[in-house]
């Protein structure tokens, strides 16, 4: 949910201004978050993503209040070209980690560093440009489903755009509407699923096609079935243009192929390793998988499966 920080008419005339200059949604979606406490030095360098995209951590504190630290002296690695999970209970700082790396908020200790270059040092727009959220909660434009996904990458030929809504699974249901890629969204058009959201915003970030990857429960709110043909599609993009990626998510079997998974608890890692290593240790991401630690999953009524569903929660 957006967090109004600045007034509304101010929010307008970003919201045209950026209609008009065609940045993309990202930007937009930090501007909601405005963050003046968020500085770029002077001249301030582009990032060079001179590793492939080598994310690191190194003994990051952050507490959206400085009372109450969220991530305490965290450290971590995730290797370029890889796909990593950061999988913990709600409320652990697992969406903070990918706002941090975004630069929605500053750390307060330690830092933060792409291929070596501590993001507070290099340009914001660079460091954003680099970067492709799928976010919890994808806002939408009052415009039309073409427009939406080209939030992307607003010079992208139409091909791509179908392409694109093709590999997010979304195209048949897109061309199936009378109206089609024309038809408008928001509240002013038709109303989506948050299924269909997720997938336009998947959609967005294969066209724009960034370094680095991020999905927040990207595929939440997807039947078992779409949600692993779209997971199959993700990964192979992933894997043909050895992207780096984080993915959090509470339903294990959407990570559990990952490089690496990182179990969050407490501000801290808990753990990490393969999805094998982690069985193999017994600790908690085994008792997570095997379903011990929480009775009670979340489920959607969508689900069939059994164990190795929602974990978390
Ligand atoms: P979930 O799995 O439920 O999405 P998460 O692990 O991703 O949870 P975060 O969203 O990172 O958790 O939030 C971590 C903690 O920080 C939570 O206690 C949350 O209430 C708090 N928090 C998040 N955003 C803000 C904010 N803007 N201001 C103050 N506290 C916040």
């Amino acid at each position: 949910v957006f967090q109004l920080s600045v007034p509304l008419n101010f929010l307008g005339s970003v919201y045209r201004e950026l209609r008009q200059s065609l940045l993309d949604m990202e930007t937009l979606f930090n501007l909601q978050k405005v963050n003046v406490a968020i500085k770029e030095p002077l001249n301030a360098k582009s990032l060079q993503l001179t590793k492939g995209g080598e994310i690191t951590f190194e003994n990051v504190t952050f507490g959206y209040h400085a009372d109450r630290p969220i991530l305490k002296n965290l450290s971590l690695t995730i290797p370029a070209g890889k796909k990593i999970a950061v999988v913990g209970p709600s409320g652990c700082g697992k969406s903070t980690i990918l706002r941090l790396l975004f630069r929605f908020y500053d750390v307060q200790e330690g830092r933060i560093l792409i291929d070596g270059q501590d993001i507070r040092d290099v340009s914001l727009e660079s460091l954003r440009k680099a970067i492709g959220v799928v976010p919890q909660d994808t806002p939408l434009f009052n415009d039309s489903i073409e427009h939406n996904i080209r939030y992307g990458d607003m010079s992208a030929p139409k091909e791509r755009v179908l392409a694109a809504a093709q590999r997010a699974k979304i195209h048949d249901i897109i061309a199936s509407l009378p109206e089609g890629y024309n038809t408008m969204v928001g509240e002013r058009g038709m109303m989506i699923s948050g299924g269909e959201k997720q997938r336009l915003a998947v959609s967005r970030l294969i066209l724009k096609d960034p370094p680095l990857l991020f999905f927040d429960e990207a595929t939440s709110a997807l039947d078992t079935y779409t949600e692993q043909a779209l997971m199959q599609n993700i990964n192979s993009i992933l894997k043909e243009k050895a992207r780096t990626s984080v993915f959090v998510a509470h339903r294990l079997r959407t990570i559990y192929d990952s490089d690496k998974i990182i179990v969050l608890k407490n501000g801290h890692v808990a753990e990490e390793g393969t999805h094998r290593e982690l069985i193999d240790t017994g600790g908690v991401y085994s008792e997570l998988w095997s379903g011990r630690h929480h009775p009670s999953f979340m489920r959607d009524e969508t689900d069939q499966d059994t164990a190795q569903e929602t974990l978390f929660d």
